[in-house]
């Protein structure tokens, strides 16, 4: 492959000089490909194509260490501030991480290319700037399922080890990831500058943020409210999506939310098994501040420090501006609830209206996850055969219940509003749609997401014995999470009960 030259196109770097810090990154003594996306580099023009294989990975090894960077690059360390559980620090920034560059995909989109784990920056603090390989192979995974699932998501490219230890509670193998974002803009990025900035400076940088990620306002008289709104939207629909598939983001740091609108930042992310709303797993969450159940209240109380940085934009007044954030603000509830109940009916396999319906929806999607909670029944299987039981079969849904007369009585009632749909609808017998709606809802519940035990088991192979297999073999099967395949069967099993009690996730910093 010839990446001595990306087709770079670096406007944050060109445009928003004073936003960032120049920056190499460190070099690795002995880089080593562990992982390399050809899906995502094919969409982002980069398909390697020519060489042997082992001397193809020894070129993208000492590309994507850093080691040689490809022509054009304009690597630089970001600065950003950001609320760490509620507490605002006002310096964070790229600490470990390095904008490459930005290229435009086959798509006609601006991507940005960045390095995680590549070493010390001006932002390091007491950090090493290093990354290990665990914590790495899990943002691939987890990112990669994420994905798959059709939820918006940074992903990883390449992962190299870097032939140096990296020091936490032991020694353990570097690595340096390379990212692919639709930009690294961070709520966090706003509140750095509207806090050491000048109003010039956030003036900038919301005008650069909307042409990269909102261009259809640019010009529009009340752009920063539209885009706020915009953000906003994003987030709604975004953490409603989470919540679908069972979700904890783990950290959501105003730095950890993307303007973007993609998920990003996969520390201790952990996905839920027995439904539990309460739920959490990271280790270093006390409170439950991040919980499952809290990430749509956070999202807000992030949008909100996002509106205090935009508010001189806003309007000149600020009482004004201040009610017109506030307007958003307050409707991010209902906003979220509406991605929700959509997400609820598809999951549900509801596609039809009826009278009364948003009540009614509304009730059995929450008497349906009631019930899950009572039962501590596994979320993603209880969905998955409830898809089953659509189509005709309902032992398997029934096999995942102690108890049957709440499952039943429920059952009545979704069978109800099914017909009531089906009623409505065209189409010839009832059999045509069952299996339509079956159909459907295996579309929108996955039969597989990353566990937690088996992500795990992956991930100490990798790192205590320098196994990838258990990797590729995890990363393969999630790369179809709507597709029920007896040969992948051991990643869609829940964990014991003890394994669950006890997981927790670490920053992995
Ligand atoms: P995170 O919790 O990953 O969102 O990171 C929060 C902040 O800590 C960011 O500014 C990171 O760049 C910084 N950081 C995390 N790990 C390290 C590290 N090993 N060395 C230096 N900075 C780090
Ligand atoms: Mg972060």
């Amino acid at each position: 492959m010839d990446m001595k030259s990306i087709a770079f196109d670096n406007t944050y770097a060109r445009d928003l000089i004073g936003f960032y810090v120049p920056c190499q990154p460190e070099p690795a003594p002995d880089p080593k490909l562990v992982y390399f996306n050809h899906e995502l580099a094919a969409e982002l023009g980069l398909e390697p194509g020519g060489d042997d294989p082992s001397a193809l990975a020894a070129t993208l090894a000492t590309i994507f260490s850093g080691n040689r960077l490809p022509e054009g690059a304009t690597p630089l360390a970001q600065a950003y501030a950001g609320h760490q559980f509620g507490q605002f620090s006002p310096q964070l920034g790229d600490g470990r991480a390095l904008l490459i560059g930005e290229l435009i995909d086959r798509h006609g989109k601006r991507r940005d290319l960045a390095f995680k784990g590549s070493g010390k920056t001006p932002f390091s603090r007491r950090g090493d700037g290093k990354a290990a390989i665990g914590p790495m192979l899990r943002e691939v995974l987890i990112g990669e399922a994420m994905h798959a699932l059709g939820i918006p998501t940074t992903r990883a490219l390449a992962v190299v080890t870097t032939g140096e230890q990296v020091y936490r509670d032991r020694p353990l193998a570097g690595a340096t990831l390379t990212r692919i974002a639709d930009s690294h803009i961070r709520v966090g990025t706003f509140q750095f500058f509207a806090t050491h900035g000048s109003l010039e400076q956030v003036t900038k940088l919301a005008d650069y943020t909307i042409a990269r990620h909102a261009p259809e306002l640019v010009g529009a008289e009340d752009r920063y409210l539209q885009f706020f709104q915009l953000v906003a939207e994003r987030q709604a629909a975004l953490v409603a999506q989470w919540i679908h598939v069972g979700f904890i983001h783990g950290v959501m740091n105003t730095d950890n939310m993307s303007l973007a609108g993609e998920t990003i930042d996969y520390g201790p992310c952990a996905f839920m098994e027995a439904y539990e709303p309460g739920a959490v797993f990271s280790s270093i969450d006390d409170f439950g501040r991040y919980a499952y159940d809290q990430q749509a209240k956070i999202a807000r109380w992030n949008l909100a420090r996002l509106a205090e940085t935009l508010l001189p934009l806003i309007a000149a007044d600020q009482p004004r501006a201040i009610e017109l954030a506030t307007e958003v603000i307050d409707a991010f509830p209902a906003r979220h609830r509406h991605h929700w109940l959509e997400g609820a009916r598809a999951k549900l396999g509801l596609a039809g209206q009826v009278d009364d319906g948003e009540r009614i929806d509304t009730a059995l999607a929450e008497d349906w996850l009631a019930l899950l909670q009572a039962s501590k029944v596994d979320f993603t299987l209880a969905w998955r055969r409830l898809a089953d039981t659509a189509g005709g079969n309902e032992g398997p849904l029934r096999a995942l219940f102690g108890e049957h007369q709440a499952l039943d009585d429920w059952l009545v009632r979704w069978r109800a509003r099914c017909a009531a749909e089906d009623a409505q609808a065209e189409a010839s017998t009832s059999h045509d749609h069952a299996e339509a709606r079956a159909k459907r809802m295996r579309c929108v519940n996955p039969w597989l997401i990353p566990r937690n035990h088996r992500v795990e088991e992956a991930l100490d192979a990798a790192s205590e014995a320098g196994d990838l297999k258990p990797f590729e073999q995890l990363l393969e099967a999630l790369r179809l999470p709507y597709e029920e395949r007896p040969a992948m069967s051991r990643f869609a099993e829940p964990a014991t009960a003890s394994f669950n009690q006890t997981f927790r996730t670490f920053c992995g910093t």
